[in-house]
């Protein structure tokens, strides 16, 4: 059962998450609401639960870890499917251990905007219905107040989740547990000679496809986990996670992370990595490594194609030819060389004329060398000289796949300190100009700036 916080209070509710389970964002603001979306009133035909896992932490076998501060409260039916409502932060559970099961306004701030900004994108994610807040003082590294957020997902089990069977040497429950997300999510597979082969093929076939998006829009996720790994594919757990701005392929987000085992580059194997976990897990039930390893082989192909994909409409390229990987390994050289911003660099180039590079201004200016700028820019537009590519339409298909406003870190920070402050308003309007990250909004133009000096300061870690 979850523990009730004194005078829980409404933050903000997020209007698409709530459409997909049928309730109106606006409606969640009242009383009853809040009381039950903090875990201080439990709905009728409500069942809470919390449910155990293992994992994997930066590489090293931890044990068990959670899941201390998750409890779900049941599932509702949506027209795709079941979807299952989960309150974090709402106390503890029978897995705490040391913790208090607790989360702070800021983590959650953080988990609520970039669940629905990820789900804008296009990425696969979990969501985030509403997140509450109270006055109760929660000690972590300073003394922060305490927060709620409703998070929603077809399922929230992890890799984890099947780790932590396995390592007890319980094949009963491994089993049981293997089965139950088949019959449910993976039904496709009920009736396959090797069901839990297909289960971990499909699996890390999603998860690479995942991280192909993560990598598109430069977002790092932080504490990539296996305990943080999405049974479905989905993007959980968001901590210390950053979107990429000056462009560095060993960029780390995670502060805590010092060795940059989850930087960005570093994030493609470790998918990998992880899936090998879950393979590990899963063996008793596969048969052989052999077997295990052929449904693991789909990663890097899966990965390739994805990106592949994703690199191609990034660029408003219609045809793929030969040349196209040295194009797209020229252009990241490039934004390494320069440290110029992910985010601008590709919005921006949507605004290129194949004949005319008087236009290139805004574009050039992200780049310190210029000329190196124009030598790729030169092979670009051959390139989409090939495939006679029409500059109006390019630049309109381009837009809608290359975000303008991402979650920056400063642009949270923001938001979050005026909500320290008891004020709202700026998660409200940040969530706005998220849901609609591909739109051109004239008045929020300031949301896609460059983050101000003081924001290279900014820390994150694995503290919430
Ligand atoms: P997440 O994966 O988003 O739940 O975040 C993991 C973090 O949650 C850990 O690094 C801890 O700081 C915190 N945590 C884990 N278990 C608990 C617990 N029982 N109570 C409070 N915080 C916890
Ligand atoms: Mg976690």
């Amino acid at each position: 059962m979850p523990t009730p916080l004194p005078s829980p209070y409404f933050i903000a509710a997020s209007s698409p998450a709530a459409a997909l389970v049928g309730l109106d964002a606006g409606e969640l603001a009242n009383e009853d609401f809040v009381a039950v979306f903090t875990g201080n009133k439990v709905a009728v035909r409500s069942q809470p639960l919390s449910a155990v896992y293992s994992g994997h932490q930066f590489g090293v076998w931890a044990g068990q870890l959670g899941d201390g501060r998750a409890i779900t409260l049941g599932d509702i039916a949506t027209p795709t499917g079941p979807m299952e409502l989960q309150l974090k932060g709402a106390g503890l559970t029978p897995y705490s251990r040391m913790g208090d099961g607790r989360a702070v306004l800021r983590s959650s701030i953080r988990e609520f905007l970039c669940s629905e900004a990820m789900a804008a994108l296009g990425i696969p994610t979990t969501r985030a219905l509403i997140v509450t807040g109270s006055h109760q003082p929660i000690v972590r590294e300073s003394v922060e107040t305490a927060a709620v957020v409703t998070r929603m997902a077809p399922s929230f089990v992890r890799f984890g989740s099947f780790e932590h069977w396995h390592y007890r040497n319980k094949q009963d429950e491994l089993r049981i547990l293997a089965d139950y997300v088949i019959k449910n999510f993976y039904p496709e597979f009920a009736g396959a000679v090797n069901p839990y082969k297909e289960l971990l093929a499909e699996v890390t076939r999603r998860t690479a496809r995942m991280i192909a998006h993560w990598q598109a829009v430069g977002f790092m996720h932080g504490v990539m986990n296996t305990d943080n790994m999405s049974i479905l594919g989905l993007t959980l757990d968001y901590g210390p996670f950053g979107f990429m701005e000056a462009f560095d392929a060993n960029h780390i987000c995670n502060h805590t992370d010092q060795g940059g085992r989850y930087s960005y580059a570093n994030q493609v194997p470790v998918g990998h990595w992880n899936c090998y976990a879950l393979g590990n897990a899963l063996l008793p039930l596969i048969g052989t490594p052999e077997e295990a390893e052929e449904a693991l082989d789909v990663y890097r192909p899966a990965f390739g194609a994805q990106l592949d994909e994703l690199l191609h409409a990034k660029l408003g390229l219609r045809d793929t030819r030969d040349e196209d990987g040295a194009l797209f390994d020229a252009m990241f050289q490039l934004l390494q060389a320069n440290h110029a911003d992910f985010t601008l660099f590709f919005r921006r180039l949507s605004g290129l004329r194949v004949e005319d590079p008087s236009f290139d201004t805004p574009l050039r200016d992200l780049f310190i060398d210029r000329e190196a700028f124009d030598a790729w820019a030169a092979t670009y537009r051959a390139r989409l000289r090939a495939e006679s590519s029409d500059d109006a339409l390019r630049s309109e298909a381009m837009n809608r796949v290359n975000p303008k406003y991402v979650l920056r870190n400063y642009l949270a920070q923001v938001a979050i300190e005026q909500a320290q402050n008891g004020d709202y308003g700026g998660v409200h309007k940040l969530l706005a100009v998220l849901e609609r990250p591909y739109d051109e909004q004239p008045e929020n133009e300031s949301y896609a700036a460059l983050p101000p000096d003081w924001a290279a300061h900014l820390e994150v870690s694995c503290s919430s």
